[in-house]
């Protein structure tokens, strides 16, 4: 079993890194978390044939996560994706995977579903909006998901919190579990996903010395997991390998290297500072 991260970037453009997504590759499995920029392009990259991917776990639904579902669906298909393509995230994937196919993309699907008989006609999607909980147990691996907190005390309006939900995922096969943080301070839904992971990958934004105005005091407060406390998650948790991903966009790397040492104080096993197309064994 392999982790491969296809994004390691967070919503802003950066050269250097696509946005937020993860690939599992387990046997001739390909199980994706998110979709988010350059996802398509970064799977061929990593020579995963399209057809050969199914299914896609969704953390939540901001843009650096699902921006290139699009994508993903439709290039499959022409790929030659003859089965449906399966997609689980938390309330309101329906909506929003129904949204692209049925009001964004619904011409191009009907062209090519008339006009090229030949790809064999738009295949299905089978969509499901999950709760934390088991989700999925193929008997070859399973994936479970727990809420964690992404904003959630940010102000925004009671009316609107039920909407967004945030799913972190813990995979497990072949004896071994792969912990997929998603975007999430810490908490106890974390620590749930991590407990023994073998590899933790892991949201971690900012260098302590990079919080340095409102905006990203509040990041580190209520959104973002940062070099402070990844470590001590990954310690609490018993971690083997921990995995550094979702990084602000930097022109250098020197921040990249304090992050390294700050986690280090906390936490004494694997440290992988996360790179896009970077892959770990497990
Ligand atoms: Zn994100």
């Amino acid at each position: 079993m392999k982790v491969v991260l296809l994004g390691t970037g967070g919503p802003r453009p950066d050269p250097r890194r696509n946005a937020s997504t993860t690939l599992i590759r387990c046997g001739e499995e390909n199980i994706l978390f998110d979709a988010g920029r350059g996802v398509v392009v970064q799977l061929v990259k990593a020579g995963v044939p399209l057809t050969a991917l199914n299914p896609v776990f969704i953390t939540h639904h901001h843009f650096d996560h699902i921006g290139d579902l699009y994508d993903l669906m439709l290039a499959t298909w022409l790929a030659g994706r003859k089965g449906p393509l399966k997609i689980y995230g938390p309330s309101e994937t329906t909506r929003i995977v129904n949204a692209l196919i049925t009001q964004v993309y619904d011409k191009d699907i009907y062209w090519r579903d008339k006009g090229e008989p030949t790809l064999g006609g738009w295949p299905p999607l089978e969509v499901q909006d999950i709760l934390p909980g088991p989700v999925v147990d193929t008997g070859r691996w399973r994936v479970r998901a727990e809420l964690v907190n992404h904003g959630d005390g940010l102000g925004m309006p009671a009316s609107f919190m039920p909407r967004w939900t945030c799913l972190g995922y813990r995979f497990e096969a072949e004896g071994k579990t792969v912990a997929i943080s998603g975007d999430t301070i810490p908490c106890a839904g974390l620590d749930r996903l991590a407990e023994g992971a073998d590899v933790l990958v892991q949201c971690c934004y900012l260098a302590s010395e990079e919080i340095n105005n409102e905006h990203f005091r509040r990041l580190a407060q209520h959104t973002m997991a940062c070099a402070a406390d990844v470590g001590r998650i990954a310690t609490r948790a018993g971690v083997k390998t921990l995995v550094l991903t979702h990084h602000k966009t930097r022109t250098d790397q020197s921040m990249l290297d304090r992050i390294a040492e700050e986690v280090s104080r906390d936490f004494s096993g694997r440290l992988i500072m996360g790179e896009d197309l970077t892959e770990i064994d497990v």
